[in-house]
């Protein structure tokens, strides 16, 4: 079944900036770095997590977005924030196209095409 996209969530907000990052709750800095969370380091993205151990022992890089202080920009926090509108946008219209698809499918079905999928997929 096809799922409505999900807006982006407001999960840093300050008089002059939003951003759907999140920051650890004692992170030091006011605008944590969009890429690591304020942390300075990231995961290697060629080191995959483990499925037994997850996150444990993988390779660990210095943040190039921040250089590993961890501290974020306010311009940043506003540009991602456009950024994940317009992918939610993008995600919407998609949902859209993909729906009218369904229904011409469902309509081309007799009652018992239909019957058979609602009880079956
Ligand atoms: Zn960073």
């Amino acid at each position: 079944m096809l799922k409505k996209p999900q807006k982006p969530i407001k999960r840093h907000k300050s008089k002059k900036g939003i951003a759907n990052t999140w920051k650890p709750y004692n992170c030091k800095f006011e605008y944590a770095c969009t890429e690591c969370h304020g942390y300075g380091w990231i995961y290697d993205p060629n080191d995959p997590p483990s499925p037994v151990d997850g996150n444990r022992g993988r390779d660990r890089l210095t943040c190039q977005k921040c250089k590993g202080s961890g501290e974020g920009k306010l311009s940043d926090y506003n540009e991602q924030w456009k950024n994940s509108q317009e992918y939610h946008k993008e995600q919407v219209e998609k949902y859209k196209r993909d729906m009218i698809l369904y229904k011409s499918i469902l309509a081309k079905l007799t009652e018992e095409e239909l019957d058979y999928i609602r009880r079956y997929v």
